[in-house]
């Protein structure tokens, strides 16, 4: 296949040499600029605090830091890059935007980058979605798309309420509306997200997803159960942030089933499972749902920020102007997005992340057979996660033991100090997550599980009772 690397495929997790760059130089090494940060920047801030590197230089899976180290990055930018840190696609799709003159910011009018963009992204939609499409560009996040996605489908429906499901990340934004004077709060009715290995009626399996399904249906049949007719159902075909949970096929079906049944519009968020992560194209297309709008951002815009809903035309009844933005016309990330979509397709990558993903799996399953600490894997095509567990802390009627957090950041610390970048998620911080590019070859996956399997090892080893408790803490998962 036509994935090629001109960087080393693995570099090994050692001193290559120092590249401090000129800004890092002047103002005294790498550590002067990470202590500068943690004087500098929010409380807030997120990876930065997991992960004390200081990226210098990037191509394809590799980072290399301004220590002179290298790292293999299976975060992608929080599932961003499809293709790896700057893909030569990428970079000549953004090059010749450059030279040829055209406007960088042009708000939200009509460009050539802008329409090819427009069509490139049709072709890979569903047909039966794409042959009766609108497009909304929005704010450069994905948060930015789901507050849209809400605002059209509440407009369209006339009515409010949203359903969206347990463990759900959709982004961070929930606030602006109702600051502005515009919509109110969403009114939202929490309902279960099936889970294998935590299932929240404690059978799992087809039948843990059959009475998940259950209770969406008689919440809104129901008459006495406090549930009016929502504006829209969200949800993640497989869930990222809470913890690499893939939905059943069959499930998602009946969630399809259900929307459609009592004319309420389905929204699915693609934001961290499309451009082939999983398996297929967009994760809709292995259950065959069409959803009414789909939430689309993070690989979509080749590694520069883009998002946009796509939805039904027949739900187009917002009027002009109803979701506005400055940035809503980012020329280099729709010509770095239409680079990205097209070599996806036509080097069928989602059908590489699916195969390779099934191998990767394989050997965790593997890993998790010889350490009793790995409660569960799980994932779908290059979306992984692994669950760490107490085994000793299990009560007798408790199905799978607690999670485990501090163990999992201690998994993430091991295997950063190999030169491997791992994400932490799941509703207790104990799903380490790997996300990398769909242009992952062979040689390199086995590289990161090498390296996985020794830092859980020296994880594990550390954290057993007799060495006493766990040297670290838990902190945030993104
Ligand atoms: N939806 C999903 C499924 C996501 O994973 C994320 C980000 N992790 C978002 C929405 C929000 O995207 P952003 O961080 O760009 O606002």
């Amino acid at each position: 296949m036509a994935v090629t690397e001109s960087a080393p495929a693995v570099a090994p997790a050692a001193q290559v040499r120092n590249t401090t760059g000129d800004a890092a130089d002047k103002g005294g090494g790498y550590e002067a600029i990470l202590r500068r940060q943690s004087q500098r920047e929010s409380a807030a801030r997120t990876y930065a605090r997991s992960l004390p590197i200081v990226p210098v230089r990037a191509r394809g899976l590799t980072i290399e830091g301004a220590d002179g180290r290298r790292y293999l990055d299976c975060l992608s930018g929080a599932g961003t890059l499809a293709l790896g840190h700057n893909h030569p696609v990428v970079l000549e799709a953004i090059r010749k935007v450059l030279d040829s003159g055209a406007p960088l910011h042009v708000l939200d009018l009509a460009t050539p980058l802008k329409d090819a963009f427009t069509s490139e992204l049709f072709a890979t939609l569903p047909a039966e979605l794409a042959d009766n499409a609108r497009i909304q560009f929005c704010g450069p996040a994905g948060t930015d798309a789901v507050e849209a996605a809400l605002k059209l489908v509440r407009t369209a429906t006339g009515r409010d309420g949203l359903l969206a499901f347990t463990g759900a990340y959709h982004g961070m934004t929930a606030g602006a509306l109702s600051a502005s004077g515009g919509a109110t709060d969403v009114r939202v009715t929490r309902l279960p997200y099936p889970q294998q290995y935590r299932c929240p009626f404690g059978v799992g399996g087809d039948r843990g997803a059959e009475l998940a399904a259950r209770w969406t249906e008689s919440l809104l049949d129901d008459p006495k159960s406090g549930v009016t007719t929502p504006a829209g159902m969200i949800v993640e075909a497989v869930q990222g942030e809470g913890g690499v949970i893939p939905a059943p096929d069959d499930w998602m079906r009946r969630m399809r089933r259900i929307t459609a049944d009592r004319s309420v519009p389905l929204v699915v968020d693609e934001v961290q499972t499309g451009v082939g992560r999983t398996g297929a194209f967009w994760a809709v297309q292995h259950s065959g749902v069409v959803p009414d709008v789909m939430v689309l951002s993070k690989a979509i815009g080749g590694s520069l920020p883009l998002a946009v809903i796509v939805y039904r035309s027949e739900l187009d009844a917002w009027e002009p102007g109803a979701h506005a933005g400055t940035f809503r016309g980012n020329q280099l990330a729709m010509a770095a997005g239409t680079a990205t979509l097209a070599y996806v397709r036509e080097n069928k990558l989602a059908e590489r992340a699916g195969i390779l993903g099934a191998r990767i799996l394989g050997r965790l399953q593997g890993l998790a057979a010889a350490h009793p600490c790995v409660g569960d894997v799980r994932g779908r095509g290059l979306m992984i996660g692994v669950e760490l567990v107490d085994p000793d802390a299990a009560g007798p009627d408790d199905p799978v033991p607690p999670a485990a957090p501090a163990l999992a950041l201690a998994v993430q610390q091991e295997c950063l100090a190999r030169g491997l970048i791992v994400e932490l998620g799941g509703r207790h911080s104990a799903v380490v997550r790997l996300l990398p590019p769909l242009t992952l070859t062979d040689e390199q996956a086995t590289a990161v599980l090498d390296r996985f399997a020794d830092a859980l090892a020296a994880a594990e080893r550390a954290h057993t009772p007799t060495t006493g408790a766990p040297r670290t803490t838990p902190g945030p998962s993104h």
